[in-house]
């Protein structure tokens, strides 16, 4: 299988459609803890890739990375916008120069998670979209170390994004707006872990539609 940006357009698409269909739902979830305007702010930043995505197909990864980035960074706003771009300048950083595989791919991601942890002053537990992206970077670094397959890793990455997107019902914000909610943020899940849930789980879907064809 050839994972090259190539693929870009129609992981954008994927990532355009999930969104689109449980739009309500994640407006719903921003509104109670937050201001309702999470999936706004996403989508202005998916309109602008989709733009792009003729000119990112053509790119080496980390270039791709760091033009969205770049894109997100100044299209999304809100908190998410800065956090978003954060991640994926430093997936470029991280994987500058690197061939693509699942060991340097994982690298790649914990580098942009850590990032992301770095920006926004938060780590696991504070009711985040880091509560999914640190449990799928645990276990893509996992799966590199035992030798994963690609079509093992795909499998599992979806049930530990939804685990990482559920494990924020219970949690009290202590970042970004909902915090000003303290204890009344507990029962709702947050917003930003749903939406990075949605994402990761139509990236596999992307990735697991080409390995079923024929190389
Ligand atoms: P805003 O909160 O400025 O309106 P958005 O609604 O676009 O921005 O995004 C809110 C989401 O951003 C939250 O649901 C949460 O997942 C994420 N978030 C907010 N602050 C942080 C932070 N410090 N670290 C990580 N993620 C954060
Ligand atoms: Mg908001």
């Amino acid at each position: 299988m050839n994972l090259t940006p190539a693929l870009l357009p129609e992981i954008i698409d994927a990532i355009d459609n999930v969104i689109e269909k449980n739009a309500d739902q994640v407006t719903e979830l921003d509104q109670a803890i937050g201001d309702g305007d999470h999936v706004t702010n996403l989508q202005r930043g998916i309109a602008a890739l989709k733009d792009q995505a003729g000119e990112l197909a053509g790119l080496e990864w980390p270039a791709a990375w760091q033009k969205i980035g770049m894109t997100m960074m100044s299209t999304v706003g809100g908190a998410s916008g800065s956090l978003y771009g954060t991640f994926f300048i430093a997936m470029s950083k991280a994987s500058a120069g690197q061939p693509m595989s699942l060991a340097t791919f994982a690298e790649a991601f914990s580098q942009g998670v850590e990032s992301v942890k770095k920006r926004g002053r938060a780590d696991a537990g504070e009711k985040t979209m880091l509560d999914v992206l640190i449990p799928v970077a645990d276990c893509l670094h996992k799966a590199a170390a035992e030798g994963a397959s690609l079509p093992e890793v795909l499998q599992t990455l979806p049930g530990v994004a939804i685990a990482g997107m559920e494990s924020t019902r219970d949690m009290i914000a202590t970042k970004g707006r909902a915090s000003f909610l303290g204890e009344r943020t507990k029962g709702h899940i947050d917003a930003g872990a749903k939406t990075m849930q949605l994402m990761i789980c139509a990236v596999v879907g992307v990735l697991q539609g080409q390995s079923a064809a024929p190389a």
